[in-house]
């Protein structure tokens, strides 16, 4: 195999009857082999995917990978559009476009195609967004916003503009995509002259590379009141997790997706036009979830009744070991403005129920590095355990009933022990409970006269 002569470090000897991979520079620090070995490893299929570092040459690259047998390849920066001269064949859409990242072989040599832009639709319609008749304010104009622009114009967005520091290399993809559709759809805006965008509803697209650093603020718009146009925000970014422009969604109140799904769905689409199959939604979470983790590491979920220790442990593993500390209670209580009994006491327990949903699904997406404390009631709603188990390590702090009514006896600030015997109460919903949160979670922890720091590192070398 002459093409492993390119493969990077802890890959050159890699065996199989079968290679998939990735051509580019910087390639070391790809995360593509997760997406796809995950997904060969799943499917029982022996090929086994390669990150090839090109420096130069991509033209004798490419067709020695194809004398090799090389069943597909992933173009990544700095080739996505020099790639194309040396292809058999280009997909309509990524010819469009004007940049190829994935190329499926055929019988005299590889045909392109772009899988970022249907990978960043599917991103968006699995968060409940669509296109259709939609109005998008575009940032940057970059290799990937012209993804994004054919995008917006090929699912029917009514109107997009595109906002960038050099004006130019928007007016340029206006132009391109206008006269691709034979529409008018797209307007090029210069940063500076945001405040010509009319007034609406938009759905907002991050599209350049602001946010990727940590002393990076917004995007461009350095105004607040402008971001209250947004119906949502997308941000191609994925690490970090939550850029300066998702965070200021949040705290507007919008919907804030990064861009995590879309690496997700561009890379499974590549393994589905490699292998002509589908890849199920089931297998396509479980690539989800060990990307997550391959990025932004692991978090800690601590599950189990009340007075089990989760809050204790959570604040020593925040203090001890370098994660961050989330309670759910809090959480809901600092989104809803008013405290859980009250919410009860108001709005009542279907309503918190929900809220506690919406709060696993949220902190599902975004979550990195931090242990998680929840509410007991959690695991016990269908559909919870899921959540809680996408978030990360789920841990059952199991403790006795005896235990527990020692932790809690005297907390008045319980209302489902103000009753005449709660030793019964405990007893009794423990019963219930304990088969619920032992399926729920990934790691039982029998915490009865055991202290926190042995807790703590039990938690933290099985993560
Ligand atoms: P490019 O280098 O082609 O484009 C960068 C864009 O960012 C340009 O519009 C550029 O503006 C703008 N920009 C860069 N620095 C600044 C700055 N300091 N102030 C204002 N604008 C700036 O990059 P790509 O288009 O390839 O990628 C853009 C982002 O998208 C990257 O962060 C990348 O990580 C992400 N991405 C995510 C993918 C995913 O799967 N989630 C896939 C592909 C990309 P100008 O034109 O003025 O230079």
């Amino acid at each position: 195999m002459n093409i492993m002569k390119y493969a990077i470090e802890g890959y050159k000897d890699i065996q199989s009857d079968k290679y998939i991979g990735i051509f580019g520079n910087p390639i070391k620090h790809t995360l593509s082999p997760v997406i796809h070995d995950t997904i060969s490893k799943e499917l029982g299929i022996s090929e086994r995917y390669i990150p090839f570092h090109i420096t130069d040459n991509l033209g004798e690259a490419i067709s020695t990978a194809f004398s090799d047998g090389v069943l597909g390849l992933n173009i990544t920066v700095p080739y996505k559009q020099e790639v194309m001269q040396y292809l058999v064949d280009v997909d309509p859409a990524a010819k469009a476009i004007g940049a190829v990242n994935t190329l499926v072989r055929m019988e005299e040599g590889y045909k392109g195609y772009n899988t970022d832009m249907p990978g960043l639709y599917k991103a968006i319609t699995s968060e409940g967004l669509d296109l259709a008749g939609s109005k998008v304010i575009m940032f940057g104009a970059g290799g990937a916003a012209r993804a994004v622009a054919y995008m917006c114009v090929n699912y029917g967005a009514s109107k997009v503009y595109i906002v960038n520091r050099t004006y130019e290399n928007a007016k340029k993809i206006a132009e391109d995509m206008n006269k691709a559709f034979d529409k008018d759809v797209i307007v090029p805006v210069s940063s500076d002259s945001y405040k010509d965008i009319p007034v609406d509803s938009y759905l907002f697209i991050q599209c350049t590379s602001v946010g990727l650093h940590e002393k990076d603020g917004l995007p461009l718009v350095d105004d607040k009141e402008f971001f209250n146009m947004a119906i949502a925000g997308v941000d191609l970014i994925y690490n970090p997790a939550k850029t300066p422009f998702l965070k200021l969604m949040e705290d507007l109140g919008k919907k804030a997706i990064n861009g995590l799904k879309m690496l997700l769905y561009q890379g499974v689409m590549a393994y589905e036009l490699w292998n002509e199959l589908t890849v199920s939604d089931e297998l396509v979470e479980k690539v989800y979830i060990a990307l997550r983790k391959a990025i932004y590491g692991d978090n800690i979920v601590l599950i189990g009744f009340m007075g089990s220790g989760k809050t204790t442990v959570g604040r020593y593993i925040e203090s001890h070991y370098g994660y961050s500390f989330l309670d759910t209670d809090a959480y809901i209580e600092e989104k809803e403005g008013m405290s859980i009994s009250d919410i009860f006491a108001t709005k009542g327990e279907e309503y918190f129920r929900k809220l506690e949903t919406e709060v696993l699904e949220e902190l599902s997406l975004n979550l990195s590095n931090t242990v998680v404390s929840t509410g007991g009631g959690m695991p016990l709603k269908e559909g919870n355990a899921r959540f809680l188990k996408k978030i990360g390590k789920v841990f059952y702090l199991k403790a006795s009933s005896s235990s527990i009514y020692e932790r809690v006896k005297d907390d008045t600030g319980r209302p489902l022990l103000q009753v005449k015997d709660p030793y019964a109460k405990v007893c009794e919903m423990l019963e219930i409970r304990n088969p619920i949160y032992e399926t729920a979670s990934d790691f039982i922890l029998d915490t009865d006269r055991r202290e926190v720091e042995t807790i703590a590192s039990t938690i933290t070398s099985n993560i």
